[in-house]
């Protein structure tokens, strides 16, 4: 069984983002980058179904900058075993994405296509579900429990009153939730492994697909400040705070 994982390159999670001057979007010049963590939790699941035997091959998606290469060798050190570069410096948007990742599932048969739930840059939770929506299969979304078995797999969900287990015929769309695993370290000799393994470059324009963005960015915003707190003296004066001044009661 072949299994797609998309992995995307994104602002690492430490870094406190600043705005550019001119609000046109987020400053990433000079910026660590890193994988989406939720995309390293869907590699890790990928590596534990091979490594239970049930999966044949992991091919590893990106698709951006030539830097994303970076972040698809991240994922073969992991245990992917190839990796695809589809690459572009045109501003991609879910729908582009679930496009190009439509068009390599059906080119590499896949039986399984696992995703993060969501990109911590844009937060969008698109992706997976344009995808299963785009090639009419399956989705089990927000994964924290993924079992095969007898050619279904069953995923446990969360959702907002605590758990949904579903079953879902094969060719799915999984997408991943925090608390699925914990990926594992990277080792050295993984990631020396990883340099020999194959990564195939190819453009948008290959899987004849349109990247064209449909959503246009006005303008890009800090959250306001919070103002500092202040001690009050006791309840009464709390609730007339409450009252008065914020007009919240
Ligand atoms: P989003 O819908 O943007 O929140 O992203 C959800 C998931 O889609 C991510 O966790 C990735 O697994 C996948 N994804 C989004 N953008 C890309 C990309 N440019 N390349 C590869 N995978 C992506």
């Amino acid at each position: 069984m072949k299994i797609l994982v998309a992995v995307k390159r994104v602002v690492d999670y430490n870094v406190k983002v600043r705005v550019k001057s001119d609000h046109s979007g987020v400053d990433i010049a000079n910026v660590k980058m890193s994988m989406n963590p939720f995309d390293e939790i869907a590699i890790e699941e990928a590596v534990r179904l091979k490594e239970a035997g049930i999966a044949s091959e992991i091919v590893v998606v990106s698709a951006g900058p030539t830097q994303c290469q970076e972040t698809l060798r991240t994922a073969l050190a992991i245990g992917a075993d190839k990796a695809v570069l589809v690459e572009t410096d045109i501003e991609l948007q879910p729908l582009a994405v679930a496009k190009i990742l439509k068009a390599l599932c059906e080119k590499e048969q896949v039986q399984i296509i696992l995703l993060g739930k969501q990109a911590i840059d844009d937060d969008s939770n698109q992706t997976g579900q344009m995808l299963a929506s785009l090639m009419d299969i399956p989705q089990g979304t927000f994964a924290s429990k993924v079992v095969l078995a007898d050619g279904k797999v069953s995923v446990t969900r969360e959702v907002d009153g605590g758990l949904e287990t579903v079953q879902l015929s094969l060719p799915a769309v999984i997408t991943t939730d925090l608390r699925l695993n914990e990926p594992r370290y990277v080792t050295l000799p993984n990631i020396m492994k990883a340099k020999k393994k194959p990564l195939d470059i190819i453009k948008p324009e290959d899987l004849s697909v349109d990247i064209t963005p449909r959503l246009k960015t006005i303008k890009v915003e800090e959250p306001l400040k919070r103002s500092a707190g202040i001690m009050v003296a006791d309840v009464a004066a709390l609730v007339d705070k409450l009252k008065n001044e914020a007009k919240v009661i």
